[in-house]
């Protein structure tokens, strides 16, 4: 690859290759493009979560509140939101919020969405296949012991930083499906331990992420009875994500956010493959269309999906293509080489893309703890910088008419992963966070 041409083009790379942080517009947001899925995917998606409801509120019983439903607050966080400006020097005009996909029953990450949804998905499929199943069953049959049976006969692989190795792992195994996890060497060693004391199978690479993806791929491909999760191009991973933007509308009428042409809503998501975010993305552009203006963080050592947007070279491009390490923090988030999947279809619908350095993500956790009560992992902190980069971005504002919007702007924070992290772990990252101010 010819990095001296690319950056000739894109000036932004000569940053990037610095670690520097980085704000990146898209130009091509709003553009009218083919999309290769629609609301229908998204209804069909959470059609099949609620035949599921019965069974997940069996098998995890601390889903009986929410009636086996995996969703979780959006929280208004004001305390937060000064310590912010009090940082930035710089007000944040309107109301932050967080969606706590921290805290998501069954997994505590953003994962439990698209991750448990593609096992079931899969386990309807061969439970139908059997003529064990209908659509109009009682989904809770599917925790007797002649579907463990039957699902003890099929296994399901998946490759991961850690957080979709956990999901797929944990419903994997309840299921009674044979599950293996390939773990990149990023891969925290408690996520490990977790998933082996449910019976899951762990190979661990001491290689990256893309590796662990390979392996798993090319080792489920001679298997008829293997079904892969690929996080680098899975539509079934991307719808799962996607209902969460059909599920927030409730959300924001309780909440009172507004999202109209006198009310614009910001979203800030941290990335990796860009699976998660994405599906999330197109979701919410299919709920909310050109009112909500949705961003993708990334860490300065791994913006492979920045880096695959800008250039248009999406999947053909990597972190180290440009000189990075892709080592981050960022556990969830370090991924150097973005979805085959997701950059095409954000062309048109995301609005841009920053970079945060690894020594903020620490601090933030620690504010978020000491201001609100909510504890969250590394990789959840790559978004408290969004208000203020786009605040920033003057012809950005200008451009989409939101310069004297902004009082009425709701700006909300994804937080995509940390009830599963272990005391001690979490006490570590808050000490650290502390310590580093
Ligand atoms: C997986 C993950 C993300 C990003 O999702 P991708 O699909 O990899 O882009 C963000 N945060 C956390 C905590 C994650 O586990």
């Amino acid at each position: 690859m010819d990095i001296d041409k690319l950056v000739l083009e894109y000036p932004m790379i000569n940053d990037m290759r610095e670690c520097r942080e980085i704000m990146w517009l898209n130009e091509s947001s709003g553009e009218e493009m083919p999309i290769p899925f629609g609301l229908n995917d998204i209804e069909d998606a959470e059609a099949r979560l609620a035949r599921f409801a019965p069974y997940i509120r069996k098998a995890f019983p601390e889903t009986e509140s929410t009636g086996g439903i995996i969703e979780s607050p959006l929280k208004e966080i004001p305390s937060m939101k000064k310590k912010l400006e009090e940082d930035e020097g710089k007000a944040i005009p309107g109301r932050l919020f967080l969606k706590c996909d921290s805290h998501l029953a069954v997994s505590g990450s953003v994962k439990a969405r698209g991750g448990i949804y593609e096992v079931l998905k899969f386990a309807e499929k061969v439970a139908m296949e059997k003529g064990m199943l209908t659509k109009d069953d009682d989904y809770s049959i599917l925790t007797e012991d002649r579907f463990r049976e039957l699902f003890s006969g099929y296994s399901v692989a998946v490759g991961s930083t850690g957080n979709l190795g956990l999901s797929i792992g944990i419903i994997s195994a309840k299921l009674g499906f044979k599950v293996t996890v390939h773990m990149s060497a990023d891969a925290r060693q408690w996520k490990k331990d977790l998933l082996r004391s449910k019976g899951v199978t762990v190979v661990e690479y001491e290689d990256d992420y893309q590796k662990a993806v390979a392996e798993g791929r090319r080792l489920a491909a001679g298997d008829k009875k293997c079904h892969f999760v690929d996080d680098e191009g899975s539509a079934d991973l991307f719808l799962g994500y996607s209902v969460a933007a059909k599920r927030i509308i409730p959300q924001f009428e309780e909440a009172g956010i507004l999202c109209d042409d006198e009310h614009p809503v910001f979203v800030y998501i941290p990335c990796g493959v860009g699976g998660a975010p994405g599906g999330i993305t197109f979701g919410l552009k299919e709920m909310f269309g050109k009112n909500i203006h949705v961003f993708f963080g990334e860490p300065t050592h791994a913006p492979c999906m920045t880096l695959g947007m800008m250039t248009g070279l999406n999947d053909k491009i990597s972190a180290q293509d440009i000189g990075l390490d892709g080592k981050t923090a960022a556990d969830g988030l370090a991924v150097s080489r973005p979805s085959r999947l997701v950059g095409t279809i954000m062309k048109s619908l995301l609005d841009g893309c920053f970079t945060i350095n690894d020594e903020k993500l620490y601090p933030f956790l620690a504010d978020l703890k000491d201001t609100e009560g909510i504890e969250v992992e590394p990789s959840a902190c790559a978004c408290f910088t969004g208000p203020h980069h786009v605040l920033a971005s003057e012809a950005y504002l200008i451009k989409n008419g939101l310069k004297d919007k902004l009082e009425n702007a709701t700006h909300i924070i994804w937080a995509t992963g940390g009830s599963m992290v272990p005391r001690e772990e979490m006490d570590k990252y808050y000490k650290m966070g502390k310590e580093t101010k």
